[in-house]
């Protein structure tokens, strides 16, 4: 149901058309705000939120921060993600969410043991267990529970030397490709929402103090004025933040990482696998035809803790393959049957995007940074906000929580 603004009168743009702007534009549209949403992109969600692979974070890939504050920080977003994008396309997930729980396959160079993640797992079972929403996952998660894999059970998957042990956790994935393309469907229907694509956003800065409006410059175009401007711009983000006057917090990274997006022609038994704790690759088998395959260190093509980041130039043919080449390699020596996907893929891409984090360092470092992701979230600087999505599963909850703030809800 539609419900009028209160609290808040006036224009607003929404800088960033992936899953986090794109959330917020079409919430704060159907409270009946007009919003302009902007994009460097010719279509919403040609990014990042479109080419991942869709884990809905309980924390579990966060066993090398003992603290728990990621999972703590993860876990909300992550229960309530189904319900919220059901609410934003209308229509159900289930048909492409994996249909079973995640194996992660502890590798012989993790930088957590078997043992200590073991227990990890447990205590992140406990927090599962006491959070109100563990029902509303995207299965029911409030009693399920992390297991460690028998030798049978571990052998049918793996037989390779290089894995240790395995363990069986309640974590599900969406196939983020199909998302997508319903809420590009939804956000072009939506009357209240001018989207304004191919605009590179420049700068925002206050035209009379940071309680009046604000100034978006765009690339080749007149400058526009808002009373509201939230930056979800995710890889452009800090450059913007700091033509608006908002310093970044030092320690952030911008990684480029390419992995493969794949389908086959008929059903393959490939289970969905991590292979852990480290700079290792995963597996996902979203309905049995669709996959998303990766190897981090192959596809790891840029790191940098520069504040402007531009997209690396795409992969040539011949690199792609070698690309395709390796991933394949690498992942077969760990779960032979992935060669399946392989072998019957009837369409096979090689994408990826940007991934921000308010933290740096290695993956095989266990003291880097960059293994606790419990700081983003929102900043304000009086009618601009700037908002670090943290993760895809994270988006539509941050989105609800300040669209309702900014409706006056809470
Ligand atoms: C390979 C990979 C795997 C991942 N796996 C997972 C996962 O399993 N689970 C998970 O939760 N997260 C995962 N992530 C992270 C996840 O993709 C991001 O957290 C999420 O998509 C960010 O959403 P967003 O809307 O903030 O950013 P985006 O989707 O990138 O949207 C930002 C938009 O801003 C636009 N933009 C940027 N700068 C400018 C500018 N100056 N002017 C105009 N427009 C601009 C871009 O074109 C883009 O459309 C993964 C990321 C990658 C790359």
């Amino acid at each position: 149901m539609r419900q009028q603004v209160k609290a808040v009168r006036g224009t607003m743009a929404i800088l960033g058309a992936g899953i986090m702007g794109v959330s917020l534009a079409v919430m704060m549209a159907r409270r009946g705000y007009s919003v302009s949403l902007f994009d460097k992109e010719h279509e919403p969600l040609a990014c990042a939120s479109r080419w991942n692979e869709g884990k809905i974070h309980l924390g579990y890939l966060y066993g090398a921060d003992p603290s728990l504050l990621t999972a703590r920080h993860l876990l909300s977003g992550g229960l309530c993600f189904g319900r919220l994008v059901s609410e934003l396309i209308g229509s159900d997930l289930e048909s492409h969410t994996t249909f079973s729980d995640d194996i992660y396959l502890v590798h012989r160079d993790s930088i957590v043991g078997a043992e200590a993640l073991g227990t990890i797992f447990e205590r992140l079972d406990v927090l599962l267990h006491s959070h109100a929403d563990a029902a509303h996952y995207l299965v029911d998660v409030s009693a399920a529970r992390s297991k460690r894999l028998s030798k049978g059970e571990l052998a049918n998957i793996t037989g390779s030397e290089q894995v240790v042990a395995g363990f069986q956790v309640p974590e599900r994935s969406v196939n983020t490709r199909w998302i997508a393309d319903r809420l590009c469907e939804v956000v072009k229907g939506e009357p209240n929402i001018s989207l304004r694509m191919a605009a590179k956003i420049l700068s925002a800065q206050p035209t009379d103090g940071i309680t009046g409006q604000w100034r978006v410059a765009i690339e080749g175009e007149k400058t526009e004025s808002f009373d509201i401007v939230v930056n979800c711009l995710w890889e452009g983000r800090l450059a913007v933040d700091r033509t608006a006057g908002l310093e970044p917090v030092p320690g952030w990274s911008h990684r480029h990482r390419l992995c493969l997006f794949g389908r086959t022609r008929q059903p393959v038994d490939v289970p969905c696998a991590v292979v852990a704790l480290g700079p290792f690759g995963d597996i996902k088998n979203y309905d049995g035809r669709s996959f998303y395959l990766s190897w981090y260190p192959s596809g790891l093509f840029l790191e940098s803790g520069e504040l402007s980041i531009e997209t690396p130039i795409a992969l040539d043919a011949t690199a792609q393959q070698c690309f395709i080449d390796d991933v394949r390699a690498k992942l077969t020596e760990l779960v032979p049957n992935v060669s399946s996907m392989f072998n019957d893929a009837e369409e096979l891409e090689v994408r990826g995007g940007f991934v921000f984090a308010q933290g740096r360092g290695s993956l095989s470092d266990p003291k880097a940074t960059i293994h606790r992701r419990n700081q983003f979230g929102v900043n304000r600087l009086g009618g601009y906000i700037s908002v670090d999505t943290g993760k895809y599963s994270t988006a539509p909850w941050l989105a609800n929580s300040l669209a309702r703030q900014m409706c006056g809800v809470e």
